[in-house]
């Protein structure tokens, strides 16, 4: 007997959808308490999720159910108001409710006729970056998965146009080889980035880095200098806006001036620290951005906007269409097909989460959230320089800021070291708040960002405790009552 064939469609999905608001405002109105990180280990998780391809139909109210009992439970809370590591931050609801319609209508900006108003969109988007950024008229980007995606893109813009033809003819031809530099606090996407385009990962030259963690110029011209003698080929730098360790800000106006000089490519890596521009204080650090040729950040970092969104903007559109166009004219005044400017061809319509966060809030009340981090971050590192057996390595330029536990009692190193890993550990585990550790100068830290904007100033009275508590409990461990 022949069934009749099930359609796609949800049969009642008006009521379904009203259980998916449901769903998101329970686990809103609850993202700031319990525990940040969720409990059990990997591999109960796989034995409590693991499944077989699903050959028959399960109820989409079953599968709700399902999803916030056996799957909401075991997400890590990015959005509690003391998830505080890395780079990942409590994103804005009106961009979750942006992203939602975007899955809704489905759009695809790659050719304008397959989406016309998520292609306008995506253009309005990218010109309030590049107006963020000081970026002129004519200067053009795409929104991208990341910072990653984004950084590949300004790179190989920059490739293309030191090493004209290379897209075509491969690098086999060229007569030098071509380096790339960066301080040695750069990000690892930047070598990636390096790596995939055949640059190779030694020819990106780690710049020895003066205080606070910024790239030193004049070890970058003796550098490149000695480069050139050698017959090697510099033909781009890439400044850090925040290090992803300690926030660090490159000085662009410096390095810019060098650039020009040099006729070197300059590519701003400004994935976490872009956002400061929106605040008076960030505006003076990241003063000569608007020079450079090309700049990655990232809207779902320090923007709020839901993963995954990232931005690239080069100071020429037409450079784009040069390296990812399909080879006709140019035409300044013709539609964007997106496929056209970037790497993807089938794309998601990242401009409505995006458009959906900036106008609900507005940029003035972004500034401010971006601020108080900042803010809080500067008040934190003066509690711990307060505090005894606190020592802070690496101040706070944005709003990332690195630490140790440094006990009154004489340890090694490598217990000193492991003190810090138990302490973030112990404050994992219990879930009162998520911090990661970080290597600086071959000092491991405990390291706190803030880029949340759920965050209050009662959290730093409530983290200062915690950090005290994790670190006498660490230190009655057997491993540091016998040393
Ligand atoms: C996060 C980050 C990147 C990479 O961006 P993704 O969005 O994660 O791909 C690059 N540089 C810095 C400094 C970052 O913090």
């Amino acid at each position: 007997m022949k069934r009749a064939q099930k359609t796609l469609d949800v049969a009642d999905w008006d009521v379904q959808l009203r259980r998916v608001m449901d769903i998101a405002c329970r686990y809103w109105s609850d993202i700031g308490n319990g525990p940040v990180t969720p409990p059990g280990g990997y591999r109960e998780l796989h034995q409590l999720l693991a499944q077989k391809l699903p050959w028959e139909s399960t109820a989409v109210e079953d599968l709700l159910s399902e999803f916030e009992e056996k799957i909401i439970p075991h997400c890590t809370k990015i959005g509690h108001p003391r998830f505080l590591a890395w780079l990942l931050t409590s994103p804005s609801p009106a961009g979750t409710l942006g992203a939602l319609l975007a899955d809704v209508v489905n759009q695809v900006p790659a050719m304008y006729q397959s989406s016309p108003a998520a292609t306008v969109l995506e253009e309005v988007v990218v010109q309030w970056f590049a107006e963020m950024f000081g970026f002129p008229g004519e200067s053009g980007g795409i929104l991208t998965g990341g910072g990653t995606e984004a950084t590949q893109i300004g790179l190989t813009v920059a490739r293309e146009v030191h090493f004209p033809g290379v897209m075509k003819n491969g690098m086999a031809g060229l007569g030098k080889i071509p380096v790339i530099y960066s301080s040695d606090q750069v990000h690892a996407s930047v070598i990636r980035a390096a790596a995939l385009l055949g640059i190779g990962i030694d020819y990106i030259k780690k710049i020895p880095v003066e205080q606070p963690f910024r790239l030193d110029l004049a070890a970058l011209r003796k550098q490149v200098k000695e480069d050139r003698k050698n017959g090697l080929q510099p033909f781009c730098v890439v400044a850090q806006v925040g290090t992803s360790n300690t926030g660090a800000v490159d000085s662009l106006e410096y390095i810019g001036e060098f650039c020009r000089e040099q006729q070197l490519w300059l590519h701003v890596d400004a994935a976490y620290g872009g956002a400061a521009v929106l605040t008076e204080a960030g505006r003076k650090l990241l003063a000569g951005i608007e020079a450079a040729d090309s700049v990655a950040t990232d809207p779902h970092k320090w923007f709020f906007v839901p993963a995954e969104a990232g931005c690239v903007l080069v100071r020429d559109k037409k450079q784009l269409w040069q390296v990812f166009g399909d080879g006709g004219e140019w035409d300044s005044e013709a539609v964007t097909d997106w496929m056209h400017y970037g790497i993807q061809c089938t794309r998601a319509a990242r401009a409505f989460k995006i458009w959906f966060a900036f106008r609900a809030q507005g940029m003035r009340s972004m500034a401010e959230i971006v601020e108080q981090n900042m803010a809080m971050a500067r008040e934190f590192q003066k509690r711990l320089e307060g505090a005894s057996e606190w020592e802070v390595v690496a101040p706070a330029v944005l709003s990332a800021l690195c630490f140790r536990r440094l006990p009154a009692k004489e340890i090694t190193a490598a217990a000193v070291d492991q003190l810090q890993k138990n302490i973030v550990k112990i404050i994992a585990d219990d879930g009162k708040a998520l911090l990661n550790t970080a290597n600086v100068n071959g000092a491991l830290c405990i390291r706190v960002c803030f880029a949340n904007h759920r965050t209050r100033w009662e959290d730093l009275d409530a983290l200062m405790d915690i950090l005290e508590a994790a670190a006498e409990q660490s230190l009655e461990l057997e491993f540091f009552q016998t040393l």
